[in-house]
């Protein structure tokens, strides 16, 4: 692997068989199922996590519940002074922990300590924002009245993560989470349980030096069944998913049924349009990246390319010669470009994925395939594909996670290349390639991209935490991370306040006694 990960568990407090439930400084005795977590790099094992079961789970909701009616109470700027040092302290574990993502999911280390970084960036965000959650004042229309809303932190929130993404979409949650008020549980992937471990830990160093309520930071680790259990306790105001639509409409449906909040960050089918006047040395690597990059397995990953005919087989020619440079093997070692993919269940996708794009009448370009031989002993390994593909076939219209990417053409105008880009159920990433201003703004337009984020010169993947993060349609129409997603976290009252000694009442209604 390049590193002794041993070493790296150390660094971090894990052992190699870990209890699945937390409350902050403490470990519940777990008796669930053992969870085997196996590296996608080398095949090898890691560590064992002995799961939660639905009993610790409860344990872990009362404790937070009481936890919560404490932290409420500390001021909001009290509360990012934790946070800021939940940030110091991931200074100080950016190596170990960007490391453990990068073994334990399967993405480059770079990217793996970009992770990290991420997660330090959102608590510097949240400690400025512990001075700025606040609400608007409006004019009462009645005499001597005043108005104003403000915001309350909200309660226990669930949050439900995906492997792709193992410790910064916590963190995006918690720390907007912990600086309105709220208490928080998470349950992570179970494809990645050492990750949440070591950040559970981390967290319960900075903690308990400052006598945050045990329950503030909770963890149980399990599989769907303990999501469900989240999705369908009233206990639970907000519940926090990120995931595939499959799994959000499950979550949706039941957090729906008892009127619950939830957050929804799910699946993503991002399209680059690449116009006549694009400058192709910003699209080739913008969409090599986009495609390939963590290999094929972000919710922002470009899925399809979108080339005016005019420019087609140029782009084309470009794009098949850059595949060709590309280097697959150990994510740990910086010379390679594309590592593994999660697990051989992911394989099969796909490989069923580029069967599936020729059957419906494709042209795979790039065959890819399955690496096998020294280095690739994990069988987690593919090449990346492309195929040319129509954007109505079912395959393009569905999410594969993998690096596979679908070229199509349009003729005309841009707004035939948005009609293509917005024909699809998701609405997470989108980007338009050009140097034209009117054809960039028509992109951004009210008859543009359709998405949550709409780029221009930029790829599909990669935002910056000070933005909100989300998608429409399908991706499930939530938004975390920067701007005011905040909001989501906390609830909204509004206030009225009579300073005379009459009550006048609204609308000029009259009730004489
Ligand atoms: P997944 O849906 O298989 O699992 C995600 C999480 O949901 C896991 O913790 C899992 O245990 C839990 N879960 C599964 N079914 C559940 C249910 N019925 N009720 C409650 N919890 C349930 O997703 P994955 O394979 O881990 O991640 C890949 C997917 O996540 C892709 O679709 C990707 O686009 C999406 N994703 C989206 C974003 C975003 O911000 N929009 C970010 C990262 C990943």
């Amino acid at each position: 692997t390049g590193f002794d990960i041993q070493e790296v568990l150390d660094q971090l407090g894990l052992e190699k068989t870990n209890l699945g439930a937390s409350t902050g400084s403490v470990w519940l005795q777990t008796k669930g199922e053992v969870l085997e977590s196996k590296s996608p790099v080398d095949g090898k094992q890691i560590g064992t996590v002995v799961q939660a079961t639905e009993e610790d789970y409860h344990k872990v909701v009362e404790k937070a519940q009481a936890a919560f009616l404490q932290w409420r109470k500390v001021p909001a700027p009290q509360r990012g002074e934790v946070v800021r040092q939940l940030g110091e302290k991931l200074r100080d574990y950016k190596e170990p922990l960007g490391k453990l993502v990068s073994y334990e999911m399967g993405k480059s280390y770079q990217e793996g300590l970009g992770e990290v970084q991420e997660m330090i960036d959102i608590c510097d965000f949240a400690v400025g924002l512990s001075r700025q959650l606040h609400g608007l004042t409006m004019h009462s229309e009645r005499p001597g009245h005043r108005m104003y809303e403000q915001y309350h932190p909200l309660g226990v929130v669930g949050i439900i993560s995906a492997f792709n993404f193992p410790v910064a979409v916590w963190s995006w949650n918690t720390a907007l989470a912990w600086v309105c008020g709220d208490a928080c549980i998470w349950k992570p992937s179970e494809k990645t349980p050492l990750t949440a471990i070591a950040c559970q830990k981390i967290t319960e160093e900075v903690f308990s030096d400052n006598d945050v309520p045990e329950g503030i930071s909770s963890l149980i680790i399990g599989g769907a069944d303990l999501g469900k259990l989240m999705a369908n306790d009233t206990r639970i105001p907000l519940v926090s998913a990120t995931g595939s639509t499959r799994m959000g409409k499950s979550v949706s449906e039941a957090v729906g049924r008892r009127l619950g909040k939830s957050l929804l960050e799910l699946g993503g089918n991002n399209a680059m349009i690449i116009t006549p006047n694009a400058d192709l040395n910003v699209v080739v690597p913008g969409a090599v990246f986009g495609a390939v990059g963590t290999c094929g397995q972000r919710c922002t990953s470009t899925r399809r390319l979108i080339i005016h005919a005019s420019i087609y087989d140029k782009v084309k020619d470009v794009l098949v010669n850059a595949y060709k440079q590309l280097r697959i093997g150990n994510p740990l070692d910086e010379n390679n470009h594309v590592g593994p993919l999660i697990d051989t269940d992911a394989v099969a996708m796909y490989n069923a994925a580029r069967e599936k794009v020729v059957a419906e009448g494709g042209n795979l370009i790039v065959e890819g395939g399955v690496l096998s031989g020294e280095g690739y002993e994990s069988g987690c390994y593919v090449a990346p594909a492309i195929a040319e593909a129509e954007n109505h076939y079912e395959i393009v219209q569905h999410e594969t996670f993998a690096p596979i990417l679908y070229l199509m053409k349009y003729d005309g105008e841009v707004e035939n290349a948005i009609d293509i880009q917005n024909g699809v159920k998701q609405g997470l990433s989108s980007a338009i390639m050009t140097t034209d201003l009117r054809e960039a703004e028509r992109f951004l337009s009210v008859a543009g991209s359709d998405c949550g984020i709409a780029n221009v010169n930029i790829g599909t993947s990669g935002a910056e935490i000070g933005g909100a993060f989300g998608g429409e349609k399908e991706t499930g129409g939530g938004r975390e991370s920067g701007s005011d997603a905040w909001k989501v976290y906390m609830r909204r009252q509004t206030n009225t306040i009579n300073y005379t000694n009459e009550l006048p009442l609204a609308q000029g209604i009259k009730f004489d006694l």
